[in-house]
């Protein structure tokens, strides 16, 4: 118990922290997490039916109010461990394993992974529950605070199409940055790539930028098909 215990606390506060500094969310998002892989592969074909809006933006803080809840469940079992025949270790066990609903099968197998994790894939696209409820994100968050990571915009090259939006299964206005030439870093971006990917005039480049909004670099590896095409034609290398 407390080997896993340690080794979580390590991957929680350390490792993710350092990976979301230099790489931002999506480095655990979209390369670690079997769930974001999932929504990638079985989600990706609904990823239009994201809601995008100032009032759905507000929704995204359901995830805090799950996150205060695991903090308080961790807490509360960390002491039923430690101290079966407290207070606080009888209630723990009587409520999460007496009462039928409380259970890991229900709550959090057929509840949450089920009908919340994959039943609304299909209405809501893949990153449903990437957006609006998952704990590790609302805590990735505010690690992103000091995220260097950026989707930096070529302004003069944009058409204002809204494809990049529209392809965002996070909700996020990404034409609303990319027209103003402004570096997008909002945090629930999970680097998908498909806004990079699908922009017919190769605006987006992923990319590290600073507090103030400075451009401190691009990423080398090319994820723009537009861009790649200029570099080709140019003689350089892509990767
Ligand atoms: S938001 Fe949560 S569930 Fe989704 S990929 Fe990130 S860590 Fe995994
Ligand atoms: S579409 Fe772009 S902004 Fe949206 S999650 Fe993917 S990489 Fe981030
Ligand atoms: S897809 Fe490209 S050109 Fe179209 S709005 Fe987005 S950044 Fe601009």
């Amino acid at each position: 118990m407390w080997l896993w215990l340690a080794i979580s606390f390590v991957q929680t506060f350390v490792v993710i922290p350092l990976i979301i500094r230099r790489w931002g969310k999506g480095a655990y998002c979209g390369w670690i997490c079997s769930c974001g892989g999932m929504a990638e592969t079985l989600g990706d074909a609904h990823r239009h039916k994201m809601p995008h809006g100032p009032v759905w933006n507000r929704v995204n803080m359901i995830g805090q109010g799950f996150l205060a809840v695991c903090l308080f469940l961790l807490v509360t079992r960390m002491i039923s461990w430690g101290f079966p025949d407290s207070f606080v270790g009888s209630a723990y066990t009587a409520v999460l394993k007496g009462i039928p609903v409380f259970n890991y099968t229900w709550f959090i197998d057929l509840l949450f992974a089920g009908i919340i994790g994959f039943g609304l894939y299909f209405h809501f696209s893949g990153r449903v529950w990437c957006r609006f409820a998952c704990p590790l994100a609302a805590l990735m968050h505010i690690y992103a605070r000091f995220s260097r990571f950026g989707i930096v915009a070529e302004k003069k090259k944009c058409i204002s199409c809204n494809v990049c939006t529209s392809v965002c299964h996070q909700g996020i206005d990404i034409m609303n940055f990319a027209n103003k030439g402004l570096p997008m870093q909002d945090p629930e971006c999970v680097r998908c790539s498909a806004c990079v990917q699908s922009c017919p005039t190769g605006v987006l480049t992923f990319g590290r930028v600073n507090s103030n909004g400075d451009v401190l670099g691009l990423d080398r590896l090319q994820a723009s098909p537009v861009q790649m095409a200029e570099l080709t034609v140019k003689g350089k290398s892509v990767a």
